[in-house]
């Protein structure tokens, strides 16, 4: 099916630096395509001055944007109001057109959620393991806070960082269900098979063969393993948690989802499941990938 642009064309973009790896154009320029729905979707470098961007792009009428790094806390001084889960988060990627300027939400979680969903791996009432505390494993906290977690051990190298984290995901979900711990610490976790997140960036192309904890007897306490991480989509994480018996999956379908439901918040709209594996496959395309 062919884009057709006329006059009544909505526009949306994605803004970051840098951005020409961005996967964000195929995700919504196909939705827009196969839903027939009049938008275009474009990249836009923003070098500095994202307050003048977000400015300009509200005055030149677009429906919304994606924020990237290194804009996604950077842009909530623009915003007119902002989604609870987002504030919590203190961080923003998708800006939704209201009347008075930009309302901010962070799809990244939902979208994780809803990857994990679509899985079949549920996590409300499990105790989990999260590794890292830095911006992505303190979002995953938030999200273990909304979405009914009853355990969340988090486990960093810097337990300094962890601690913090923990104290701020706890304070503001108003109860105590994360549990600080430093990398070395992990014999000390539960002998009981859990979910485990992945959320350093240890493994990250180019470093494949690296991994945070490459001992098995932790991998004995795994079922089943999300690594954030989507370059490369076999790390050595989820080859441990394989190797362990577990089920281990890549992070692409996170940035799938966010894509997806940033699409269904400009268009009000809810993209059936058929169309979200299309689009996954594109994008699987699009990126070399074959699995
Ligand atoms: P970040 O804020 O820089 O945090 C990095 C984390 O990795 C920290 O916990 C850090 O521990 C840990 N780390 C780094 N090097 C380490 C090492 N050698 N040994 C042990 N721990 C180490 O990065 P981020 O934004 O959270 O991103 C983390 C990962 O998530 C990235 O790989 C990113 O690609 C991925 N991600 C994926 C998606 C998606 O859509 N799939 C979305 C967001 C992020 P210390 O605190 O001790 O330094």
């Amino acid at each position: 099916m062919k884009m057709k642009i006329n006059g009544r064309t909505k526009v949306c973009g994605v803004i970051g630096k840098p951005i020409a790896h961005t996967m964000s154009p195929v995700i919504h320029n196909t939705l827009a395509c196969e839903l027939q729905v009049n938008l275009a979707y474009l990249p836009f470098l923003v070098e500095e001055n994202i307050a003048s961007a977000i400015e300009g792009a509200y005055h030149l009428g677009m429906l919304g944007l994606n924020v990237t790094v290194p804009y996604k806390s950077d842009v909530i001084g623009s915003l007119s109001e902002i989604d609870e889960l987002a504030e919590k988060i203190g961080a923003v990627n998708t800006l939704v057109r209201q009347d008075t300027g930009y309302k901010g939400y962070n799809t990244d979680l939902p979208g994780l959620y809803r990857a994990m969903e679509s899985d079949g791996v549920h996590i409300a009432g499990e105790e989990m393991i999260v590794l890292g505390a830095g911006g992505a494993a303190r979002a995953v906290a938030f999200m273990c806070a909304a979405y009914g977690v009853k355990k969340l051990y988090l486990l960093n190298r810097n337990v300094e960082k962890a601690r913090l984290v923990a104290k701020e995901v706890n304070d503001k979900s108003e109860r105590e269900f994360v549990i600080p711990m430093a990398l070395e610490e992990y014999p000390q976790l539960p002998n009981k098979k859990m979910i485990a997140i992945q959320a350093t960036s240890v493994g990250l192309s180019p470093n494949v063969e690296d991994v945070v904890i490459a001992d098995s007897a932790f991998y004995d306490k795994i079922h089943t393993g999300y690594d954030l991480i989507y370059k490369p989509t076999n790390t050595k994480f989820m080859e441990l948690v394989k190797a362990n018996g577990g089920v281990a999956y890549h992070g692409l379908k996170m940035l799938l989802y966010q894509g997806i439901i940033a699409f269904e918040l400009w268009n009000e709209t809810i993209v059936p499941e058929d169309l979200v594996n299309m689009v996954y496959q594109k994008m699987k395309e699009e990126m070399g990938i074959n699995e």
